[in-house]
C-alpha cells in the first residue's frame, strides 16, 4: 500500500476501531433478532445502550463479537507474535468460561479444537455465517499496512471455525477496507474496493439494498456496506445498521470497526463510550497500543 500516514493517526483510528466496535456489539445486542418493523413500533428510532435484549444484558455489556477478538488480541500480545494455537487455546478457555453466547459454527469449530487440537476446520459450503468477520480485527491491526500478513492472518483465524469461500471473500475484504481506512483512504476508494468483492462475488451487491441483516455473511456485509457508505458521521452509519434489526449486534460491531477506523475517536459519541463496561475499554485501549506498536507500521518508526 501506499498511502501517507502517520502512526499517530493510525493509532487513533485503530483505537476508534476497537472502541467502535464494542459499542457496537453493545448497542445492537438490544435489538438483535428483532424486525426493524418491531424496532421502530417499539423505540421509534432506537440510538442509546441500554442492555435488555433477548440476553438480558447489562447497559453496555458485549457479547461474542467483542469477547472472541479479544481472545484473539490477547493470544498476539502474549505471544508476542501470531500464533494460531494462543488463539484456538484462548477460544477454548473462552468456551468453557459459559460465555453469554457463542455462535454454533463457532462453538463446532472449537469444540474440534478441544477434542482434537484441529485448528483448521474442513472446508463446509454451509458455515458461511459472520463468526469469523465479526472477531477479526486484532489480525488487522496487527498486520497494517502489510496486505500479504493481513491476508495470511485472516484466513487462518477464519479457518479456525468457518472454512468457507463465502466467508474467506468476506473476511478479505473487510480486513483490506480496515487496513486502506486506518491509513486515511477516502470513502470514494472504500467503495471501489467493495466494487471489486462485488464483481467477484455478485451475492454481496448492497444497491438496492434488500434490507435482509442476517447472520449469513453476505446479508452482514450487504447491510453494513449499506449504512457505512450512506452514513455521514459514526453515529449515522451505527444507528442505521443497528435499527435494521437480525443479527444486530454483529452488524454493529462490524459496521462499529469500519466506521470507527474512518471517522476516528473524535467522531465516538461520548454518551456511548461512558455507558460501556469500563474493564473493556480499558483492556482494549492497553491492547490497542500493544498491536500498532508491534504492526510493521508500528516497527518501522
Ligand atoms: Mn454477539
Ligand atoms: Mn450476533
Amino acid at each position: 500500500m501506499f498511502y501517507k500516514y502517520n502512526l499517530e493517526d493510525i493509532r487513533d483510528r485503530a483505537r476508534a476501531a476497537f472502541i467502535g466496535m464494542a459499542i457496537g456489539d453493545a448497542l445492537g445486542a438490544t435489538v438483535e433478532f428483532m424486525t426493524a418493523t418491531e424496532i421502530a413500533s417499539k423505540y421509534g428510532m432506537f440510538k442509546e445502550i441500554i442492555g435488555g435484549g433477548w440476553l438480558r444484558l447489562k447497559p453496555g455489556q458485549v457479547t461474542d463479537d467483542t469477547e472472541m477478538a479479544l481472545c484473539i488480541a490477547r493470544a498476539i500480545v502474549k505471544s508476542q507474535g501470531w500464533s494460531l494455537r494462543a488463539i484456538a487455546d484462548n477460544f477454548a478457555v473462552w468456551l468453557k468460561s459459559r460465555p453469554v453466547d457463542c455462535g454454533d459454527t463457532c462453538r463446532k469449530g472449537i469444540r474440534a479444537y478441544i477434542l482434537k487440537g484441529q485448528l483448521e476446520s474442513p472446508p463446509n459450503e454451509w458455515d458461511a455465517g459472520n463468526g469469523a468477520a465479526m472477531r477479526l480485527l486484532p489480525a488487522v491491526l496487527f498486520s497494517v499496512p502489510d496486505g500479504e500478513l493481513l491476508n495470511r492472518y485472516i484466513i487462518e483465524q477464519a479457518h479456525i471455525t468457518h472454512n468457507n469461500p463465502v466467508s474467506d471473500a468476506a473476511c478479505l475484504c473487510l480486513g483490506q477496507l480496515l487496513h486502506m481506512s486506518l491509513c486515511g483512504a477516502e470513502k470514494s476508494r472504500l467503495k471501489r474496493h467493495v466494487e471489486g468483492l462485488v464483481s467477484r462475488f455478485p451475492a454481496f451487491a448492497y444497491v438496492p439494498y434488500r434490507g435482509l441483516a442476517t447472520g449469513y455473511v453476505v446479508d452482514t456485509m450487504q447491510t453494513v456496506f449499506n449504512w457505512f457508505f450512506r452514513g455521514a458521521s459514526f453515529e449515522e452509519c451505527m444507528i442505521g445498521t443497528v435499527n435494521q434489526g437480525g443479527d444486530a449486534d454483529t452488524t454493529g460491531a462490524i459496521c462499529g470497526m469500519l466506521a470507527g477506523s474512518y471517522y476516528g475517536m473524535d467522531s465516538i459519541p461520548r454518551r456511548w463510550i461512558k455507558k460501556m463496561d469500563t474493564r473493556v475499554i480499558s483492556e482494549i485501549e492497553l491492547t490497542v497500543e500493544r498491536l500498532i506498536t508491534e504492526s510493521p507500521a508500528g516497527r518501522m518508526m
